[in-house]
């Protein structure tokens, strides 16, 4: 396959999609990304790196950058719930030593600013906003696309990269929804100087609690403290993870915790918190179907219980672009793609979903990414 002849069509200008453009851009590939919100941008919110992703960043050239704008604090607790004594710590620099690089903890918007700029920088014209994928036909030459702008493009390759509620998958897939888990998570923005001082010193500290759990780490070499909780609700009927949330809301789910961490849910700043409803799909027995196939959590769509979402698209966006590297025709493309990723991508999607359980549950262990030895691997020189 001679890699500047063939044009490979992205859906979605999350992490995942752009970093799949990239992968693919580095090996010679063209790439459209087309994104369906009408500007190309991420929402306010923290994410954490973990090395097995950071080894794809870095494989992408934009790790070292990504570092620079981050947080990577020394320590990594978890706490008691409603008196906050620290009962594990997990220490960064052992985890580096091990690794070769430590965890980031990373505001979204700059590690999806480093990927967009990478991306662009290749190809000025490589992403189009404003498209919503509706509809695809594919024969054997290439693929066409149908947006609901009215807009045709056709490819020799689509990746499927818009996220959990997919619109590639559910086209391919028809009758598999999402689902809602009866979670509901809240997530704020708090500036350092804001924070209660013992939760600036904590840093980065999880609080399991009874059918909740409470997250916060710096981010921006720790200027800002971001700030998640997850908790189980009766229902939920919205779309879409940016519903605004009241502090009063946050604290009615969270009076039982310690007095520091409410005094935290007091001093998140008006209009700074947001909530959403978690969404689930069940595992696929294939993420291919002719030149089409899907990447990140359009293929597994990952609940937040281990950190791992992001890392895993990025870890399949290196793999895609080392496959289309490898292969002589697409198919042989995306068949290697599918046969590296599948079955790590579908056991971290299963083992979310059980950590979701330890993490509401302060009488269970914890099995953490580091702990189920996610860090371990290496999207740069796994075989495909
Ligand atoms: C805004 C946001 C915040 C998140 N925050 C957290 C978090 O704090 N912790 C955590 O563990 N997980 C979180 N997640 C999930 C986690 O980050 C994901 O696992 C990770 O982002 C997966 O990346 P992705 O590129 O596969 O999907 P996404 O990041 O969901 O990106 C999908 C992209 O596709 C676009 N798109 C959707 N439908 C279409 C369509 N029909 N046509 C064209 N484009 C389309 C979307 O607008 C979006 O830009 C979040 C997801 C999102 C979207």
């Amino acid at each position: 396959m001679t890699a500047h002849a063939q044009h490979i069509i992205v859906i979605g200008a999350g992490i995942g999609g752009l970093a799949a453009a990239l992968a693919l851009q580095r090996r010679g590939f063209k790439v459209s990304v087309y994104e369906r919100g009408a500007e190309i941008r991420e929402f306010g919110a923290g994410v954490v790196i973990a090395p097995n992703a950071r080894r794809a960043l870095r494989d992408l050239g934009v790790d070292e950058a990504l570092a620079q704008l981050s947080a990577s604090a020394p320590l990594i607790h978890t706490c008691v719930y409603n008196t906050g004594e620290i009962i594990r710590t997990d220490r960064n620099d052992a985890i580096a030593e091990k690794q070769g690089m430590g965890v980031l903890q990373v505001h979204r918007g700059d590690l999806h600013g480093l990927l967009l700029q990478a991306v662009q920088a290749n190809d000025p014209g490589a992403v189009h906003a404003g498209h919503t994928f509706v509809a695809l036909e594919q024969d054997k030459s290439g693929v066409s696309v149908a947006f609901a702008n009215g807009a045709r493009r056709r490819g020799d390759a689509v990746i499927g990269a818009d996220g959990n509620a997919s619109a590639v998958r559910t086209f391919l897939f028809p009758g598999e929804n999402p689902k809602f888990t009866g979670q509901v998570a809240f997530r704020a923005l708090v500036p350092d100087a804001l924070c209660p001082p013992v939760v600036r010193e904590r840093g980065s500290a999880m609080y399991q609690g009874p059918r909740r759990y409470l997250l916060h780490y710096p981010l921006r070499g720790g200027r800002i403290m971001n700030l998640i909780g997850c908790g189980q609700a009766l229902a939920w009927e919205e779309e879409g993870w940016a519903i605004p949330a009241t502090n009063e809301e946050f604290l009615h789910h969270y009076s039982d915790y310690a007095p520091e961490l409410l005094e935290l849910i007091r001093s998140v700043p008006p209009g700074e918190l947001f909530k959403w409803g978690l969404r689930d799909r069940e595992p696929l027995a294939t993420w291919t179907q002719g030149r089409v196939a899907m990447l990140g959590d359009a293929a597994h769509p990952m609940l937040p219980f281990l950190g791992q979402g992001a890392c895993m698209a990025l870890e399949d966006a290196l793999v895609l672009g080392r496959a289309f590297a490898a292969a002589r025709t697409i198919d042989e493309a995306l068949a290697r793609y599918e046969a590296a990723r599948r079955t790590r991508g579908t056991n971290v999607q299963l083992w979310t979903r059980e950590e979701g359980k330890t993490l509401q549950d302060p009488t269970r262990k914890r099995y953490t990414a580091l702990d189920r030895g996610l860090f371990d691997y290496d999207p740069a020189t796994v075989s495909v």
